[in-house]
């Protein structure tokens, strides 16, 4: 039994073909997202990289923010099932998920097998996404996958009041002008993001391990932040970023079941 999972995000686009919803045959993340040629190329890398072809795929479920409008999936489920399904899987005893992806930030328990119980999730402000992370990494002048290490260095983190992204890029050039170091300015910006989505965490309520999932679980930087506001440790699987896809298609073996 073949299936495949589709993260159609706002960002990237990630596909997961599984056999016999165990063994991952195949993983692709394309830094493309919804609207662009990123969801067929990361499903065509897939099928490449397994040896297959469309139709030796059972069924193929999408997920993601642009999942109403990826052709050719057999079913629709929603990112916070399948983010649940996916950690899950991968971290069994997790029962708190952080997922933070490039445009909002969601905070889900779940229970042992993965099903979600509960969420909440911030979507309507950029403060506390990776877009944020996206805008600072540029004012710093810096790729957004090195801010992680930069912000390591950190001594003193600088303070970022601003919960307004556009705000924030003010204070965080003010702090540029000022002298400050990049690594401290990288810090700050690490805190600031920490400290929302560890407040959006607190609502649903920390419960059992925390784990994050989504492309910001990759920044070791928060992580590290996140660590420190809600003062315990937070796994991260190297496949974090594709919990959403494997999500989708662990519920496409369950469906052909
Ligand atoms: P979406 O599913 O919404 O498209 P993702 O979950 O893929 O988003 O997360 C995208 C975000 O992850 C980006 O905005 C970026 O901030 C962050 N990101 C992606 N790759 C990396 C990396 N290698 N290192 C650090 N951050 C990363």
């Amino acid at each position: 039994m073949i299936t495949m999972g589709v993260d159609v995000g706002s960002t990237s686009s990630k596909a997961i073909i599984l056999q016999d919803g165990s063994e991952i045959l195949a993983k692709t993340v394309v830094n493309m997202g919804t609207g662009t040629q990123g969801p067929g190329q990361a499903t065509e890398q897939a099928l490449a990289q397994a040896g297959l072809c469309r139709e030796n795929i059972g069924c193929m479920v999408a997920t993601g923010y642009g999942r109403l409008t990826f052709p050719g999936a057999d079913h629709q489920v929603s990112e916070v099932t399948c983010h649940g399904r996916g950690i899950g899987f991968l971290l069994p005893e997790v029962r708190t998920v952080i997922d933070i992806g490039g445009q909002d930030a969601k905070a889900l328990q779940i229970n042992s097998r993965g099903k979600l119980m509960n969420f909440v999730m911030n979507d309507k402000c950029a403060a506390g996404t990776g877009r944020f992370l996206d805008v600072m990494a540029k004012v710093l002048g810096v790729p957004v996958e090195g801010l992680g290490q930069l912000s390591a260095q950190s001594e003193h983190p600088v303070s970022i009041s601003n919960v307004c992204t556009v705000f924030a890029e003010s204070e965080v050039i003010s702090h540029l002008a000022a002298g400050a170091k990049l690594s401290d300015i990288a810090a700050g910006i690490h805190i600031s993001v920490a400290r929302r989505v560890a407040a959006l965490a607190m609502r649903v309520g920390i419960e059992g391990q925390v784990a994050m999932s989504g492309g910001v679980a990759l920044n070791q930087g928060v992580v590290r932040a996140m660590e420190m506001e809600l003062k315990r440790p937070v796994l991260v699987h190297p496949d974090a970023q594709l919990a959403g896809a494997l999500g989708a298609a662990l519920l496409a073996a369950e469906r052909m079941q």
